[in-house]
């Protein structure tokens, strides 16, 4: 049973797959090694000053006589690193789409080989090419799969890999009109003498896009589709907090196919809802195997979430279901409606009631401990560590506890996690004893209904009040 509260993380992690990609696709394609793209900047949502940066790089390829007069070097590369799925490979496209270049674009595993020579080989081979097909634009996505840093008992291969690399950026003269693009997860991995200047010596951030990027995202992936006029795409870009352009690309392509499924002429909010919760939750299961007693089960463990989350009000709920999606058999949607970036002490304590929630339902309900708090304690164990080691919230101090010191200290970490838990849990019980009644009126609603909007809960807990 899961908590969909803070689930862009898992999404950061692990994108889900994007069916719905901009123009990067093999227009105009003279080799098989490389393409010819018509992305434009129009083509990448927001990133105004990423894109301000990358169009310094564009004017040099674009009229390089003009900044050889004055001396100027062209550089030589540039390194964009940031979570997956928020546009590196967009954008390097989009300067060889401006810029007309030949677009080469490889992944550094592509160049791990077993055999001693044989990556030189090939990086050698490509730099060869993109002389030959200049201007060319470079992109080597993961590159920290052939430039993590050396040491000595780096792999042979590797190494000659990336110094063949560094040899093909030295040897660039000043005419040869071409820029390599690396990309990277973990810009911490990489060797130094490719961050030197001459080499990747610009390094550009693409973070996760905040508000005002996503509602840009959105835009640019609805301009083709029919979309009914009641759609807000600034709604949808609150609710969408945490999410990567790859995930609000996706979004987009899945409401347009429910609108197909359901015959509509136009998508509809319903259809970008399903779509929302398809990308957050996964498919929704058709064939629920869940035997009467596990349905109980589950209807407590969500109303007990969802009640808790209702009473300490820290993120609103969107919807309860207990219809098995993914692998979870019932879940809490709570989704944001503003970019939060900071999280007081006591609104950390108050995610992990929530949390807790469900097994403290369970527990006082049917006096059991199941296997269903699972996917809940490991978030519990995160926040509760997070606190302690990263954010100075316990009695250890206001310090950070680094890997190494933790060896030394885990014994006292244990001892103040387990202290942070079993307070929130026992305050947990205890508000879900104060209002048992609506308790059994959220849980019997589900039962009944297997989903349950926000509207629902309020109206249900209100008539009781009343
Ligand atoms: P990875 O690190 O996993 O390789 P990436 O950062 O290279 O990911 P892209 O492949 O460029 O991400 O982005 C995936 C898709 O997400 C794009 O093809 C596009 O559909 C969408 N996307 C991401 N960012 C933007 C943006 N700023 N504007 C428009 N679309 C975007």
């Amino acid at each position: 049973m899961k908590m969909f509260d803070n689930l862009f993380k898992k999404l950061n992690n692990k994108p889900v797959p994007v069916f719905a990609q901009t123009k990067i696709e093999k227009e105009t394609k003279d080799d098989s090694s490389y393409t010819k793209p018509k992305t434009t900047f129009n083509d990448v949502a927001g990133l105004e000053e990423i894109k301000e940066e990358l169009f310094e790089i564009v004017d040099f390829m674009r009229f390089p006589d003009k900044y050889k007069k004055m001396g100027a070097k062209i550089p030589k590369g540039v390194l964009f690193y940031g979570p997956p799925g928020t546009g590196k490979t967009l954008l390097a496209s989009a300067v060889a789409g401006e810029t007309n270049s030949a677009f080469f674009n490889v992944t550094g595993s592509e160049f791990v080989e077993k055999y001693v020579g044989v990556g030189a080989k090939r990086v050698r081979a490509l730099f060869d090419r993109a002389r030959k097909e200049a201007p060319s634009i470079i992109f080597i996505d993961e590159i920290d799969a052939i430039g993590a840093k050396r040491h000595s008992e780096s792999n042979n291969e590797k190494d000659q890999t990336l110094n063949q690399l560094l040899v093909e950026m030295d040897g660039f003269t000043k005419d040869s009109n071409i820029i390599v693009i690396g990309a990277t997860n973990r810009l911490d991995l990489l060797d130094e003498a490719l961050l030197r200047p001459g080499r990747f010596d610009r390094h550009v951030h693409i973070g996760s896009p905040n508000y005002h990027t996503r509602h840009e995202i959105l835009k640019v992936h609805t301009k083709d589709k029919p979309i009914d006029k009641k759609v807000d795409l600034n709604i949808l870009a609150k609710k969408t907090h945490g999410f990567n352009g790859a995930h609000l690309a996706n979004i987009a392509n899945e409401a347009a196919i429910f609108a197909v499924r359901e015959n509509s002429s136009v998508i509809t909010e319903n259809h970008f809802d399903k779509a929302l919760e398809r990308v957050i939750a996964g498919l929704e299961s058709k064939t629920s195997t869940l035997i009467e007693k596990e349905k109980r089960i589950v209807s407590y463990h969500e109303a007990g979430h969802a009640l808790v989350s209702d009473l300490v009000g820290i993120c609103p709920i969107q919807k309860i279901s207990i219809v098995p999606r993914g692998q979870a058999l019932g879940y809490v949607l709570q989704l944001p409606d503003e970019d939060r970036y900071i999280y007081t002490k006591d609104e950390l304590l108050s995610k992990i009631k929530i949390l807790l929630a469900g097994k403290a339902s369970e527990e006082l309900i049917f006096n059991h401990k199941s296997t269903g708090a699972k996917d809940d304690l490991k978030k519990v164990t995160d926040i509760a560590n997070q606190m302690i080691c990263e954010y100075g919230m316990s009695d250890l101090g206001f310090m950070t506890i680094d890997n190494k010191n933790k060896t030394f200290l885990t014994e006292k970490i244990q001892k103040e996690a387990n202290s942070i838990v079993e307070n929130c849990y026992k305050e947990t019980l205890e508000l879900l004893r104060e209002n048992i009644n609506d308790l059994h009126i959220v849980s019997n609603h589900l039962f009944e209904n297997e989903t349950m909007t926000h509207e629902e809960l309020k109206s249900l807990i209100r008539k009781e009040m009343c």
